[in-house]
């Protein structure tokens, strides 16, 4: 690559959920005029929901993609550069970081932010991938509202699928929980809480087959794979709680991670282990991953880049 195609950025933003978003709308207005690319899913996982009813400021819901066209807009009022690209290589070893895009576009930044946020996983259905956002959800907190006093399932044996499913049970009628295994993981007590709850039942050994419905979720079809045992239940929510991924591959060997991937941060700061690279969102959190907190840590990380590049007289 020549080295006329170098760009030069104060302030470069890697992803556009409500963490890089906000990282932007708060950089753009300390004029550090950010650069932001979204990466290969604009909006991140809100686009992928339907209501958001949590967000304040949102008194009667806002639909989860225009929440973050919302938040695009507020960036771009205030000069926001948002490119619709992935970032795809990064290299971190010199004061000045070095970044390419997908179509080699090489960027040299002071600052950068990562906000690229996390995927949840699925099953990998057919039926759960034409079904999702019209009764199949990843996120019992987001969803579970509209489920209230039905008949739901979830799949997954974790904290999470322990914490939301005693969560659901509290807003449903019944609820189902579908263990592939004969033990869940969950810590001990997430495990005590599931067995207490009266109405929540648990199905050791099930694994789904198909969801059923074509505009809505009517039942599911799961099989025991001990005795190959199958049955229907005639639920009208399925929830999918079997971990999240952070979006954070390009960044390993550069960035200090914990086991599971997320980045790690200084606690209570956006500090990463390298000068001048910031993380927020869903890369760095997977305890509350929620929308309102995601924003709240893309705030810190352009304030705290923005200290960054003062202290170091760049801007
Ligand atoms: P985990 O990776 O801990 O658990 C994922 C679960 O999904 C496993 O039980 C796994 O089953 C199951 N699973 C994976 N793939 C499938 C599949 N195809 N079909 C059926 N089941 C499947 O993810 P979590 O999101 O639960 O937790 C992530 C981290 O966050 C953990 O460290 C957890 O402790 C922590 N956490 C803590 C909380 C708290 O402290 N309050 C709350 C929520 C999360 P198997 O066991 O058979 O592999």
């Amino acid at each position: 690559m020549s080295e006329k195609s170098v760009e030069r950025l104060k302030c470069l933003i890697i992803g556009s959920g409500p963490a890089g978003y906000t990282a932007a709308i708060y950089a753009s207005r300390a004029n550090l005029s950010p650069v932001l690319y979204t990466g290969k899913e604009p909006g991140g996982q809100l686009t992928i929901t339907n209501d958001v009813e949590n967000y304040p400021g949102y008194p009667e819901g806002i639909m989860g993609p225009q929440m973050m066209e919302d938040f695009k807009n507020q960036a771009l009022r205030f000069g926001t550069d948002i490119r619709y690209e992935l970032i795809e290589k990064v290299d971190f070893t010199g004061p000045v970081h070095k970044i390419w895009s997908e179509t080699g576009h090489e960027i040299h930044a002071d600052a950068v932010i990562i906000a690229t946020g996390a995927s949840a996983r699925w099953l990998g259905l057919e039926s759960e991938q034409k079904l999702m956002n019209k009764g199949v959800s990843a996120c019992a907190v987001c969803d579970g509202f509209f489920f209230r006093g039905q008949e739901v399932a979830i799949v997954g044996a974790g904290d999470t699928a322990a914490e939301e499913a005693t969560y659901l049970a509290k807003l449903c009628k019944k609820v189902h929980l579908l263990v592939r295994r004969d033990e869940m993981r969950a810590s001990k007590i997430m495990q005590d809480r599931v067995m207490n709850t009266p109405n929540l039942e648990v199905h050791w050994n099930t694994e789904t087959e198909e969801i059923l419905g074509t505009d809505g979720v009517e039942g599911i079809r799961v099989v025991n794979n001990k005795s190959g045992e199958k049955s229907t239940l005639d639920v009208t929510g399925f929830f999918v709680a079997i971990g999240h991924k952070p979006n954070t591959e390009m960044f390993e060997g550069w960035i200090d991670m914990e086991e599971n991937k997320y980045i790690k941060t200084v606690p209570g700061r956006s500090f990463t282990n390298v000068e001048g690279v910031f993380a927020c969102g869903d890369a760095q959190d997977h305890v509350y991953r929620q929308a309102v907190t995601a924003a709240g840590t893309g705030c810190m990380a352009a304030l705290d880049a923005e200290r960054y590049l003062s202290e170091k007289g760049i801007i």
